[in-house]
Formats: C-alpha cells, sequence, structure tokens
C-alpha cells in the first residue's frame, strides 16, 4: 500500500484531575496524533512524547522530527510490513517517540487493510485485560487514602503509588494498614539512589508486589545491587528503551518485572521483541501509560493481549484521566479488567469532530500526486 498523506495534529485534551510526580504536575496534556493514509484506510497513532525537559522527547522536539524528518521519508512510500518503518528514520538521530507514532499507525493501518483487529495482528490470545490505576503524589496521607478508596470501589485489580523521598515507607505502611489485602505496587520514577536503600529495604516488610524504577534510568547495575538486598520484586521502567536494554538488564539482574510501553522504545515491532525475550525467560511484563489518549491506550490494550503480559497493566479507563476521551465508546472498566478491541486495527472509533476542535497545529503532507498544504491554525491555545 502506497502510504499517500500523513497528518500532524497537537490537540489539547483537558484532565479529570492534575496528575502529580516528582517531574512536576500536569493539568492540560498536549497530545500529538498522528494519521497514515493510503488505499481508503487510515491509521492513528499518538506520540508519548512528554511537555517538559526532563523527558528524553517532547511534544515539539517529536513535531519537528515528524515534520520535518519522519513524515516527508514515509508519505509517498510503498509500505508492506509495518516493521519496515523501523529503517525509514536511520541516520535522523534518536527520536523513537516519533518514529513510534509513525511505526504504531503503520500497523493500525496494516491491520484495518487486513480486516482483523491489532491485537490480532501482533499475536494477542486474551479477549480482556486486567488493569490497574496509577496514583499521583496527593497532598496528604488522608487524600491518597480517599483517592485509593475511590479506585479500588471502580474495580481496579491493583493501585500503584507514586513515592518519593519522604513520601515513601510512613504513607506506604498507611495504606497497607488500612487495605492490608490489596495488589499494592510502587513507583519511585528514579527518585533514589543506591545510598537510600536502607531505607527502600524498609518496603519489604509491606508486602508490595513490586518497586518501579527506584533508581536512575542508566544504573542497571546499581539496580542488580539493589535488587540483591530487597525480597520486594524491582520492575524498570525508564531503563527499558529497547531490546537491548532489557537483554542487559536480564543478564545482570537488574529486575525481576518490566513495565513496557511501546510508545517509548520505538513502537510495537520492538515491544515484540522485548516480549519474546522476557517472556521466553519467565520475566512478568506488564504495559505501563504515559497519559495516552483512547488512541494510545487502544494500542496498549492490543499489546497487552498478548501471552507474556501477565501483570495488570496501566490502561485504565478514559474516565480515569480525561473530562472527555477523544474515542467512541469511551474505554471502560469492567470487573477489574478491559476488552481488548475487537473491531479492525486499534478498534476504537476516533471522534474526528472532537479531534478537530481541539486542534491547536496541524501539518498535512501529501503525496505529489495529491494536493498538499502545510498549516496550523488555532495557535496559543
Ligand atoms: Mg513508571
Amino acid at each position: 500500500m502506497k502510504v499517500e498523506r500523513a497528518v500532524l495534529r497537537e490537540i489539547g485534551l483537558e484532565l479529570r484531575e492534575p496528575f502529580r510526580t516528582r517531574r512536576g504536575t500536569v493539568h492540560h496534556r498536549r497530545v500529538l496524533l498522528l494519521t497514515l493514509e493510503g488505499e481508503g484506510l487510515e491509521g492513528w497513532a499518538e506520540c508519548v512524547a512528554g511537555v517538559d525537559a526532563s523527558f528524553p522527547e517532547t511534544v515539539d522536539t517529536a513535531w519537528r522530527a515528524l515534520e520535518e524528518g519522519l513524515l516527508p521519508r514515509v508519505v509517498g512510500r510503498q509500505l508492506t510490513r509495518p516493521e519496515e518503518v523501523l529503517s525509514w528514520g536511520s541516520g535522523l538521530g534518536d527520536h523513537r517517540m516519533a518514529l513510534a507514532a509513525v511505526e504504531m499507525a503503520a500497523w493500525d493501518l496494516g491491520a484495518r487493510a487486513e480486516g482483523v483487529s491489532l491485537a490480532r495482528k501482533l499475536g494477542g490470545e486474551r479477549a480482556s485485560v486486567e488493569v490497574g490505576v496509577s496514583i499521583g503524589l496527593q497532598p496528604s496521607d488522608a487524600r491518597l487514602e480517599e483517592v485509593v478508596a475511590g479506585y479500588l470501589a471502580d474495580g481496579y485489580e491493583r493501585v500503584k503509588i507514586k513515592i518519593e523521598a519522604g513520601r515513601d515507607v510512613e504513607m506506604l505502611a498507611r495504606v497497607r494498614e488500612r487495605f492490608p489485602r490489596v495488589r499494592l505496587w510502587a513507583d519511585a520514577n528514579a527518585a533514589y539512589t543506591l545510598a537510600d536503600a536502607p531505607r527502600l529495604r524498609e518496603l519489604d516488610a509491606l508486602g508490595l508486589e513490586l518497586l518501579e524504577q527506584p533508581l536512575a534510568a542508566n544504573d542497571l547495575v546499581g539496580h542488580a545491587r539493589l535488587q540483591e538486598m530487597l525480597t520486594t520484586p524491582l520492575c524498570l521502567d525508564e531503563s527499558i528503551g529497547s531490546e537491548a536494554d532489557a537483554r542487559r538488564a536480564l543478564e545482570l539482574g537488574a529486575c525481576r518485572v518490566v513495565n513496557l510501553k511501546p510508545g517509548r522504545v520505538g513502537g510495537l515491532t520492538e515491544s515484540l521483541r522485548i516480549h519474546d525475550l522476557l517472556h521466553s525467560a519467565g520475566i512478568p511484563i506488564w504495559c505501563g501509560g504515559m497519559l495516552e489518549s483512547g488512541i494510545g491506550r487502544a494500542h496498549n490494550l492490543a499489546l497487552a493481549s498478548l501471552p507474556g503480559f501477565t501483570l495488570p497493566g496501566d490502561i485504565s479507563a478514559s474516565r480515569r484521566y480525561w473530562v472527555r476521551d477523544i474515542v467512541t465508546p469511551a474505554l471502560e472498566l469492567s470487573a477489574g479488567r478491559m476488552a481488548v478491541p475487537s473491531a479492525p486495527g486499534i478498534g476504537v472509533t476516533v471522534d474526528l469532530e472532537r479531534v478537530r476542535a481541539l486542534t491547536v497545529r496541524e501539518a498535512v503532507l501529501a503525496a505529489p500526486s495529491a494536493h498538499a498544504r502545510t498549516g496550523r491554525k488555532h495557535q496559543g491555545q
């Protein structure tokens, strides 16, 4: 199939409530959406780039990489298999979040062309997946308990709580005391160093199912040392940017669990490689989230239907984050699980009218035979 047109959009999506991690607080998500078109079909994807310099790629760097670097190489090209897209970025530098958007849109387009769901095309086996919820830093312990109680009442299978120095052991101990049987995870987003090992060992008493990314992303050796000191399984997130990273982590014994985010590792092809490596090594995988709209979430649901994803992912319902999502119907939770869409491609319908209304800038790249334009609108929202 020839890729005839690409449409890159930035939309602004309002969060139901601010999401706070040690990186900062997000009130309003800037979301990059990409559509690839060919043979009357559209493939959709979302770029997970962040909004500030704490992320390796931001909405602005990814926009530029896509508009000026990647998309001119994509439009007008024959697309036979989505895996081919990986080589199309060669020589452009490391823009793997931007590249993932192209690659994932190509997977959606390919699945739609075959008339199969993305989950099926990827080799997924489950009709629904267990999901959990990720809870940002709260203003007080009392508020945290209230929030946890609310999500458990909503039916989430497990709760993951963001921690940082000074907001860790005592805070989690209170949650554990109030909810003795809940599946409890903690995510440090690299807030600690190996010198904090004695403090982190205190978490062992709380029966956490895992502790996510306590140390810096590039400190695999540190994680391996820390894992030797803790009984709580360590899970790597920010450290896993590629299959090579996963292989190194495995060889060093740096973790016992992996959080796999397709939009961060360069797309679904690399995700499949990481899945196959870890699944065969017996390392449980789960699918994390990066404040995606329903489009990115639908991709994540398809991936999480693969057999190696044995722990509940951060693939919450649309209403967990958004006042109103951009897919219809909104993604809903049912008895602690979410259904994997079975319609062709990502299997959700994009509310194009709403996407257009939320668009703050747009670039359209078309193959030479079609009319090409590049434009911006409603700047400054
Ligand atoms: Mg994380």
